[in-house]
């Protein structure tokens, strides 16, 4: 008799029984149909055993065992295994959170896609294409460097698939097999002194370790992780690369395609099609691919010949994911180059200041490149502009404005960073005092003119904007301060000629790709934009980065504002003056003293994060103590509150070395008509913590609580 013990993506904390005759043991890491209560479930077995503890008639059959792919192997399932015991969740919803869609259930694997080569016909015809064929001509630009399927044809162009038919029907391109070719490497410049040091350090090391590439916007580090990944291909190995957002894997994959000609480069993101991602998931696993690109969710992607991670903008806050498995891919990147034995690399201009302090104390190999890598580019020069002596008009203050009528005359582009969509962030009664709330969240309702909406920015809560105050029925309602689309409007009025082009996540639906092509070809002088501008991205004729408005940022609760805050001006700033042009950054501030401003101005990072880790070592915050939060959502806060009093009363006691907070609402208390509230826990010792939260956690996982919603949140970076 065998029996099967088998994870499954229900919220209870341990593995589930079935008997199952034809398993054999070494079917451990496949997948499963089982009877669940009355339904069929897929889940995954992570144990095949001569006997069970349950009575034997209690136990169920097992339906079939799902032998269409290899199994999952032990390094695999241990990883998923530190994930559910370090972040406090079953391994069965830890499974299902890493896994791609197609494979949470028993229907049939997609199938290979249809794969395509370019003939000598179609190399021979790709130049007499009309100018207008433009989506052919990318086609076989694309395949000019390599094989691809139907599939990521369809990601790079609308309509790929109906055209690629029309191709193969012309001759130009042929279906092909796939077949494993050496990868090449293309070498673009003569590395830098330091570029190369860097990449020897990273070649040299065959073990784990953590490196820290530290260097400036513009530096050159996609430059030295790309060499260190072509010897890691040149030995046979595969590579991870993980990037914090979707709108960045497009112009690194391209990068990757054109240097590594060759190469089986996987693509991994939530927002590609569901059987694409499934079979690159099955590509990666079956040691087919090479480099696997992709965001925080590719960190579980199975690799039997991993050699080196690559973690781009480390410090990035998207690497944490902030609902379900409530994981860092940095953190468990890092555990997983461990448990594999090689080293990995986190990539960043401004690190996280829990990476800065490991590299600080040696415990990360810190690897610097103190200057920007093109030969006459240079850092720009960043200056404070004290509103208080300049008063803006509509937002931007006189020598804004002149230095974008600067940059006007000579043809360059300047960006102007305003890190709020909309038009204006609150709508108000002057007479009455009526601001507009959501409903539904704690929070005001976005004034957005175009769509004359109110909308929420938290729960996506949507209303006309009211002609007249809901209260006092005054007609005179007025928005207060600014987003981008007002910043938009103004600056139409002050520069009439110029093309100004608004890129926010409104404008930018799924378009971004566009947006970042017609800025690079010179179709904007002006760019409004949010975040979304502010990373990665190269533009040569980007010379001016103008910020408004970025002191709220100076005054937050949290106490990871200041970090972020430092982090994502350096990162806007470093835009300007990439490409041998020199670079101007203007800061629009009442507070050009603050220490903050002050670091900005002389790129000061290293001084800042100093300044900043001492403030937390005497407050008592992370990187110097560990924390925990247990989280409740109810639909009144009085049950999410009660709820925690009565966690608290369950904790192990005497709980050694571990602090335990009184409840407290979230800062934003209701969000989609939900209240929030958590309890902290504090230690020095993470071994304790962890310690402290499995024991409370089975006594959590022991009751029941009809209307609370609950979890654990660990090392939470939002409060
Ligand atoms: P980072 O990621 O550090 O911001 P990038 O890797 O994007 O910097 O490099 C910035 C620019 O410098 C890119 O256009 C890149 O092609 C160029 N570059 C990188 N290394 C060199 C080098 N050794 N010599 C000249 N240009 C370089
Ligand atoms: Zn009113
Ligand atoms: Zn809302």
């Amino acid at each position: 008799m065998r029996f099967l013990r088998v994870a499954i993506d229900v919220p209870l904390p341990r593995l589930f029984d079935y008997r199952c005759d034809e398993a054999t043991p070494q079917d451990a890491g496949l997948r499963v149909i089982v009877p669940f209560g009355s339904k069929k479930v897929v889940g995954l077995i992570v144990e095949v055993t001569a006997h069970s503890d349950m009575p034997q008639e209690k136990l169920r059959a097992a339906d079939r065992i799902l032998r269409d792919m290899p199994p999952f192997t032990p390094d695999w399932l241990a990883l998923a295994k530190f994930c559910s015991g370090y972040y406090q969740r079953p391994l069965g919803e830890v499974i299902h959170a890493a896994l791609p869609p197609k494979l949470r259930s028993a229907r049939p694997l997609p199938a290979a896609e249809a794969r395509y080569a370019l003939t000598d016909a179609g190399r021979q015809g790709r130049p007499t294409l009309p100018a207008r064929s433009r989506a052919r001509a990318a086609l076989l630009e694309r395949l000019e460097s390599g094989p691809a399927t139907e599939a990521e044809l369809a990601r790079l162009q609308k309509g790929a698939r109906s055209l690629a038919r029309e191709l193969l029907a012309a001759g130009w391109i042929a279906q092909t097999p796939p077949q494993r070719s050496m990868p090449r490497f293309v070498a673009a410049h003569k590395l830098t002194a330091e570029q190369a040091s860097a990449v020897a350090a990273v070649r040299s090391c065959n073990a784990f370790r953590v490196f820290l590439l530290y260097g400036v916007t513009g530096s050159g580090k996609t430059e030295v992780y790309l060499h260190a990944i072509a010897s890691v291909l040149e030995a046979g190995k595969q590579a991870l690369v993980l990037v914090p957002e979707i709108a960045l894997t497009p112009a690194l994959e391209s990068a990757f395609r054109s240097r590594f000609p060759g190469a089986c480069i996987v693509v991994q993101h939530s927002g590609m099609a569901a059987t694409e991602r499934t079979r690159g998931f099955l590509d990666a696993q079956a040691g087919e691919a090479d480099i696997v690109l992709g965001t925080r969710l590719a960190v579980f992607v199975p690799l039997p010949r991993l050699s080196l991670l690559i973690i781009d903008e480390e410090q990035d806050g998207s690497f944490k994911q902030q609902e379900s498995l409530r994981y860092s891919a940095r953190d468990v990147g890092i555990l997983r180059a461990r448990e594999a034995g090689v080293p990995v690399v986190l990539c960043s201009a401004t690190p996280s200041l829990e990476t800065w302090h490991h590299a600080a104390s040696g415990r990360y190999a810190l690897l610097p490149l103190s200057r920007r890598a093109p030969a006459g580019a240079d850092l720009p020069r960043v200056r404070l502009i004290d509103t208080s002596v300049h008063t803006p008009r509509d937002g931007i203050a006189a020598p804004l404005a002149e230095a974008i009528a600067d940059r006007l005359a000579r043809a360059e582009q300047a960006l102007i960073f305003l890190n709020r969509r909309g038009y204006a962030p609150v709508l108000a009664c002057a007479q009455c005092g009526w601001v507009s709330g959501c409903p539904r969240c704690s929070t005001r309702l976005v004034v957005h003119l175009k769509h004359r909406q109110l909308r929420c920015h938290h729960c996506g809560y949507a209303a006309r904007i009211p002609r007249a105050c809901p209260e006092c029925g005054n007609l005179d309602l007025t928005p207060i301060g600014r987003g981008t689309q007002r910043l938009e409007a103004a600056l139409v009025e002050r520069f009439p000629g110029a093309r100004i082009l608004r890129i926010d996540s409104d404008t930018a639906g799924g378009r971004l790709d566009e947006l970042f092509r017609r800025i690079e070809s010179g179709e904007a002088d002006i760019l409004v934009g949010t975040q979304i501008l502010a990373k990665g991205h190269h533009f040569e004729r980007l010379t001016l980065v103008g910020v408004v408005n970025a002191d709220a940022g100076l005054f937050s609760a949290n106490y990871r504002a200041p970090e972020r805050m430092f982090q994502q001006l350096e990162q806007v700033a470093g835009r300007a003056g990439r490409a041998g042009l020199p670079g101007e950054v203007l800061i629009q501030t009442r507070y050009p003293g603050h220490p903050l401003y002050q670091a900005l101005a002389r790129h000061d990072y290293e001084g800042y994060a100093q300044l900043q880790l001492e403030e937390r070592r005497q407050a008592g915050f992370p990187p110097f103590i560990f924390e925990a939060a247990l989280r409740a959502e109810a639909d009144q806060l009085e049950t999410a509150m009660r709820f925690l009093r009565n966690a608290a009363a369950l904790a192990p006691a005497p709980c050694e070395g571990v602090t335990l907070f009184d409840p407290a609402p979230m800062t934003m208390e209701r969000i989609a008509g939900n209240s929030r509230a958590q309890l902290l826990a504090q230690s020095a010792s993470r071994a304790q913590l962890q310690a402290f939260l499995a024991t409370w956690s089975a006594a959590l996982y022991a009751g029941r609580y009809p209307k609370v919603r609950w979890h654990f949140d660990v090392d939470p970076t939002e409060f």
